[in-house]
């Protein structure tokens, strides 16, 4: 299990990778090479919720289910964020494949890719036999609302932070609950692999973790393909962190951050000194390995109530 583990989650980590490079790209040159390289979709039946439609050749039953996890990731988005419905905007965009060697046949991303966005569409396929068979696509669906929705124009850190957030909360009774853990999800599955040793500036020399300025820079691209698992537990605990620590003390300046972009200056102006901030991060990442996320589970505060503080 934990061999397969290493093998899905190193392929699916650079198939995210992949799916941002994509999207970072021009969107213009996008879909040039979108439609130079003719269409990926699947020759499958199309299918409508409210605020998606999809082409999918896996069941109707699991597609009914993954275009039920994009609803739910639409809804607490929009929660998250304060942000108003759509109304009258097309929909977005999902390809559905029935499995991963008909995903693979038509991959238009890296070799290695298990999930992409390439903008307007989120590609990926349905995972039978796993207890988490949507979070891949709720990943690259928040990329896209990231994108599509918010237009936003994120850090890497920020649009991977994110993403991974959105993409390991538990799906309860068709509710995303933000901020949640589900295990069954990339990056937690490797959380308690992380053997921390309650020093962070070892941690960080031993390279068990990623060095808070390393993250937020974002430049070093041959250290995160090496060690993409401690990038993406770095992504989502600096976010889980920036929306959760001490009842939120700094969601509002994280929502400010996520606006302006993400760079080592905006982090500091509205969240504070990065070398003080690794330290509570640091701690804050120690209890949730540790199994403390049950203490941590809290919705987000409201945005109003951050305007407040
Ligand atoms: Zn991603």
């Amino acid at each position: 299990m934990r061999g397969s583990r290493w093998v899905w989650s190193a392929a699916a980590l650079l198939a995210i990778g992949g799916g941002v490079y994509w999207w970072a790209r021009d969107r213009a040159e996008n879909q040039a090479s979108a439609t130079a390289s003719g269409a990926a979709l699947p020759a499958g039946p199309r299918y409508e919720s409210a605020h998606y439609r999809a082409t999918s050749t896996a069941t109707p039953e699991q597609t009914r289910a993954v275009l039920a996890a994009a609803e739910a990731l639409h809804a607490a988005y929009l929660q998250a964020f304060d942000l108003k419905d759509e109304a009258g905007r097309a929909k977005h965009q999902l390809v559905l494949y029935g499995d991963r060697a008909q995903f693979r046949a038509n991959n238009r991303s890296s070799a290695w890719a298990e999930a992409y966005y390439l903008a307007p569409t989120c590609y990926a396929y349905y995972a039978e036999g796993v207890a988490n068979p949507y979070h891949w696509m709720v990943h690259e669906a928040t990329h896209q609302l990231n994108h599509e929705l918010a237009v936003l124009k994120p850090a890497k850190w920020v649009n991977e932070g994110l993403a991974s957030y959105f993409g390991a909360s538990r799906l309860e009774g068709g509710h995303l609950r933000p901020g949640t853990i589900d295990p069954d999800t990339y990056p937690i599955w490797w959380l308690g692999e992380l053997g921390l040793s309650g020093d962070p500036e070892a941690d960080i020399r031993q390279g068990r973790i990623v060095a808070l300025r390393t993250l937020i820079a974002g430049t070093d691209r041959a250290d995160l393909n090496r060690r993409f698992n401690q990038y993406y537990i770095g992504y989502w605990s600096l976010t889980h962190f920036l929306f959760h620590y001490e009842d939120g003390k700094y969601a509002a300046g994280f929502r400010a951050l996520i606006r302006d972009g993400g760079t080592r200056a905006d982090f500091e102006r509205r969240i504070g000194p990065v070398e003080t901030i690794q330290r509570e991060w640091y701690d804050y990442l120690q209890e949730v390995a540790g199994g403390g996320e049950a203490t941590l589970v809290r919705p987000i505060p409201p945005p109003r109530a951050d305007a407040a503080r």
